[in-house]
């Protein structure tokens, strides 16, 4: 792969897996855009800057966005170890963590922290680029926002229940324990990211939509792989 495929849905799709797995079949870079909201997120809770986290409004919060935009990111693309620090420390398990899960939805929505992240976003798909190298890129806006114009665009859905059954299993795999509300806080999430004014959820017009509700990860990088060698 040479260009730029976009790969958008709300979480529990199987998203970040068939991105990750997409990108290493095709020899591409890999960018996580939620690692990068999740990250920022962490230095605001750090820096003990209070979230109001029902909230999505676009502007405001100048000390929520000043935190997120002073946070030094470092991201790497390499899809065999796609790794986040946040002032030089490896943070890839803390931003998994349920504090950052439950707040990363008010941070996101701030324009100042979105206009931030997606010009950092741009700058790494471009350097990727210029390397001759495709990237795969993976989030909420990418087909919308990110990349408009990238090769292919890719809108990942499942249903509620399913997307739940997969958080779980993930926080299981990963040591973490359950919650009893993964599917309250699925939905909350999917409605908080899908009514914010800013770049909010939905699939570009020109995305293929993928129901992974039925397929297993194989499955649904059989069908990207076909999708991007088309
Ligand atoms: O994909 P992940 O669950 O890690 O994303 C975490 C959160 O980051 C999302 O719920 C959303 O609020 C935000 N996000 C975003 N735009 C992106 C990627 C993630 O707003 N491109």
């Amino acid at each position: 792969l040479r260009g730029v495929v976009a790969v958008d849905g709300p979480s529990g799709t199987g998203k970040s897996t068939t991105a990750r797995g997409l990108a290493v079949r095709l020899g591409a870079r890999y960018l996580d855009t939620g690692a990068m909201y999740r990250a920022v997120t962490l230095a605001v809770l750090r820096a003990g800057v209070p979230v109001d986290v029902a909230a999505t409004v676009s502007d405001g919060h100048d000390d929520v966005a000043a935190v997120a935009l002073g946070a030094r990111l470092e991201v790497s693309t390499d899809p065999a170890e796609p790794r986040v620090r946040l002032d030089g420390e490896d943070v890839g398990a803390e931003i998994r963590g349920s504090e950052v899960t439950a707040a990363v939805s008010a941070v996101s929505a701030l324009t100042a922290v979105r206009r931030h992240l997606v010009d950092e976003q741009r700058r790494i798909v471009r350097a990727a680029l210029d390397d001759g190298t495709g990237i795969v890129v993976e989030g909420r806006d990418i087909g919308t926002v990110v990349v408009p114009d990238a090769d292919l665009k890719i809108f990942l859905t499942a249903s509620e229940l399913v997307r739940a059954g997969r958080r779980d299993a993930e926080n299981t795999a990963a040591g973490r324990e359950t919650r009893p509300d993964t599917r309250a806080d699925i939905a909350r999430r999917d409605r908080l990211d899908s009514s914010r004014a800013a770049s909010p959820l939905r699939p570009a017009d020109d995305a293929v939509e993928v129901d992974t509700s039925t397929l297993d990860i194989d499955g649904v990088l059989a069908r990207l792989q076909d999708l991007a060698e088309d």
